[in-house]
């Protein structure tokens, strides 16, 4: 009887430990790219050396504002017509094949053990413009999305931008509207429909700072070029967008 018991329990224990595993690595150890198992001195990265290598990094000619590839000249198109908001967009990535997986995977799959390995990324592509900021925030996410998902991916991915660089990060923007569908919008459309929907959350220091913005991907740039103004308009010496992928 005492050993059915025992049994029992290191059953139940046994059942735990597995479901604590599978809730650290979703995936098991197999790579987020192709699901072939992963080799042991990979397990913490998620992608297997073969699709490390396959990942789209933004190589080659960019425009000096946004960040777009372009062949000619300084600037893109959009940029020559309208000028964003913000001084600089970065990313160091293109937003296609494994990458466009990797943010699916974590803004609608949930899987947020990915945020550590993207800004991992995004902070060591940074860390190579050797720029200086005083201050790491976010483009905020509706409380609607928020509750939806659980969380709130922009905002993890801002603090874990801010541990890689050591810039202190604070949230300085509130979303007031609910997000607009911008998908089906045309490029000037999507300016205007963001137009108003962010404000400062009061009690912030803005004035004069160095700001790093964070964003999961960069489209057309009215979102970021919006809250650019926004805090500008609050005394934002400088807004710099950094998105994983463009
Ligand atoms: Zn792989
Ligand atoms: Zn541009």
């Amino acid at each position: 009887m005492e050993n059915e018991r025992k049994a029992k329990i290191i059953a139940a224990l046994k059942r735990f430990a597995d479901s604590f595993k599978t809730a650290m690595f979703p995936e098991g150890y197999v790579c987020l790219g192709c699901g072939k198992e992963l080799p042991e001195r990979c397990r913490e990265q998620s992608l297997c050396p073969e699709c490390e290598g396959n990942l789209p990094f933004k190589t080659g000619k960019c425009c000096a504002i946004c960040g777009t590839p372009i062949y000619v000249g300084r600037l893109c198109r959009r940029c020559s017509a309208f000028t964003p908001e913000y001084d600089r967009a970065y990313a160091p990535f293109n937003y296609r094949g494994l990458i466009r997986k990797l943010i699916l995977d974590l803004k609608i799959g949930g899987n947020l053990y990915l945020v550590g390995y993207l800004t991992g990324y995004m902070s060591d592509y940074m860390k190579g413009l050797s720029l200086d900021f005083d201050v790491v925030t976010a483009v905020p996410a509706t409380k609607t999305t928020v509750r939806k998902r659980g969380f709130d991916h922009t905002s993890l991915l801002a603090e874990g931008v801010s541990e890689g660089l050591g810039i202190p990060y604070s949230k300085l923007l509130n979303r007031k509207t609910h997000k607009v569908d911008q998908t089906k919008l045309g490029f000037s459309d999507r300016f205007k429909a963001v137009e108003g929907n962010f404000e400062v959350v009061p009690d912030t220091e803005i004035a004069g700072k160095t700001v790093l913005l964070i964003d999961d991907i960069l489209t057309s740039g009215a979102t970021a070029s919006e809250c650019a103004k926004v805090l500008k308009s609050a005394g934002a010496k400088r807004v710099t967008v950094l998105t994983i992928a463009r």
